[in-house]
């Protein structure tokens, strides 16, 4: 059983947009497919958003927006609390849908559920401590004036987020907007609406008054694009591909919004020769198939020092060769299909066409053509340079693997890239780790640690990946205008 009938899924599915504290159809009753990606049937349908909705949506907000933002910082601390208790106690169902509407294993939608369960907690905490930190005096160099800082939160905020980890990216924008006083409009991916739309219902729940959060479904450009051009909107902070970032920033130039992107990545772990081997193969696997390599925090270029470079490639080629692929609702099963039948034809033809290119294919591979957009975990090694396989992000499980000579070398083949979202170093030399991660232009580096993101550290890159920084307070600040008063002393 592998559909909206699944035995977690008690409840009907979510499919209307939630505009101004209540479930609506989308005004002109268009709705969209949403579909299984395992197996390509259709899971259910949702409302497609137009502009008349986000019109709806955002007047919404922009009417919320005046008294939401007198609420104390402990008023809305507690709110967010509320969402993280209900998201724990929706946790199997949560993750059911993630696994259903994205593809991904059980296990790992059960981590997303824990991450968005972590950042409304976090930003809970953050939001209690604005009832102390959000006015403060400025020391002045003379005794005439007195002068306070303002943090104030900033408006209506349009948050546009992608597939790959649908609630969390939601959390990690949504959190922080609410905790600062803003009010929102959300537009989920029309691949994965599924999880937003629960996590919306469960917000309703927790005792949100209407209009603070809106959500509303729809393709990228009848909703997403509405929203960065909306006047209302005063902040829009968009997760996706450096593309669409790059279009979303152009056009809310028009009404100078305050823009927040993360987007694509080109990410690299390095193995130095005096790494722990067996700690290394877990750390570039998990780099190149946790979510089936759908991650902008992949890191798909492999950089091995000489003398490990071919046992690490031994290891690694076995270790993609036993993973287990399949149903993500099946036992034992680590990697899902990709989330999408589109993702499915770029991964693909991103394998095809970096093996006619003359890079040397050591493990998996595509597929014969069956239900479902399953690619095999899948190594490159004597990838060139100009390779697209080298190059550009793929956002599927496919890693090149490439020896380096030089600690200098490494560095510098990683910071070759537009982008500069994350890396990872595997090495025994402590110094090592911290010298080279000073040098790597990434806005975060793991030293031999896997992928963990704790909601209290910061999350972004340099380069084209990203433009500011979530999580942490920089998160909170993305959602906050800042006003200096001044009088006389
Ligand atoms: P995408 O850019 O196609 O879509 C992202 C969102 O933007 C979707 O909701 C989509 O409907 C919307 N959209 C599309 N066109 C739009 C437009 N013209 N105006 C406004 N919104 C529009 O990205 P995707 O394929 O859903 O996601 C994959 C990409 O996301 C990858 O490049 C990945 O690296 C990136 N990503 C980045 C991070 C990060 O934190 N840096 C995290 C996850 C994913």
């Amino acid at each position: 059983m592998n559909d909206a009938t699944h035995p977690w899924l008690d409840a009907p599915l979510r499919t209307q947009l939630f505009i101004d504290g209540a479930w609506r159809a989308s005004a002109s009753g268009r709705r969209l497919p949403v579909v299984n990606p395992s197996n390509e049937t259709l899971i259910t349908e949702v409302d497609a958003g137009g502009e008349a909705d986000v019109e709806r949506a955002v007047r919404a907000a922009a009417r919320a927006f005046a008294a939401w933002k007198q609420t104390s910082g402990a008023e809305r601390g507690t709110l967010l609390r509320a969402v993280a208790r209900g998201v724990e106690a929706r946790r199997e169902r949560l993750a059911a849908l993630q696994s259903l509407n994205n593809g991904k294993p059980l296990a790992e939608a059960q981590m997303d559920v824990s991450d968005v369960v972590a950042t409304f907690d976090y930003y809970a905490s953050l939001a209690d401590s604005l009832d102390t930190t959000s006015v403060a005096e400025v020391e002045l160099p003379g005794a005439d004036f007195r002068a306070w800082i303002r943090r104030e939160p900033a408006g209506v905020a349009a948050l546009i987020v992608p597939w790959n980890f649908p609630m969390v990216t939601t959390a990690w924008k949504l959190a922080p907007a609410l905790a600062a006083g803003c009010t929102v409009v959300l537009k989920p991916s029309e691949v994965t609406p599924l999880p937003e739309l629960e996590l919306a219902a469960i917000i309703q729940e927790a005792g949100l008054p209407a209009g603070v959060l809106n959500v509303v479904t729809g393709t990228g450009a009848e909703v997403g694009a509405r929203l960065a051009a909306h006047p209302l909107i005063a902040k829009v902070l968009f997760t996706g591909s450096t593309a669409v970032g790059t279009q979303v920033m152009k056009t809310a130039a028009d009404t100078i919004k305050g823009v927040g992107l993360e987007l694509g990545g080109k990410s690299s772990i390095i193995v130095f020769a005096d790494a722990d081997l067996d700690q290394a193969v877990d750390l570039v696997a998990g780099g190149g198939f946790f979510n089936t390599g759908q991650m902008c925090s992949a890191t798909s270029r492999v950089l091995v020092e000489r003398p490990l470079a071919e046992a690490l490639l031994a290891r690694l080629a076995q270790r993609a060769e036993e993973l287990v692929f399949g149903d993500p609702f099946a036992p034992g099963v680590q990697m899902g299909p990709l989330a999408n039948r589109m993702q499915y034809e770029r991964v693909t033809r991103a394998i095809e066409t970096g093996r006619a290119g003359g890079a040397r294919l050591v493990a998996g591979g595509t597929l014969p053509p069956r239900p479902g957009y399953f690619v095999r975990p899948t190594v490159f090694t004597d990838v060139p340079d100009d390779s697209p396989l080298w190059r550009d992000e793929i956002f599927g499980p496919v890693l090149c693997v490439r020896p380096f000579d030089t600690e200098d070398e490494a560095v510098a083949l990683t910071n070759d890239t537009p982008y500069g979202l994350v890396a990872t170093v595997a090495t025994r030399d402590s110094e090592r780790g911290t010298r080279v991660a000073a040098a790597l232009e990434a806005g975060v580096v793991w030293v031999n640690a896997p992928q963990v993101i704790f909601p209290q550290t910061s999350w972004g890159g340099y380069k084209q990946s990203s433009l500011g920084r979530e999580l942490g307070p920089f998160g909170l600040a993305a959602y906050q205008e800042i006003k200096q008063v001044l009088r006389p002393a």
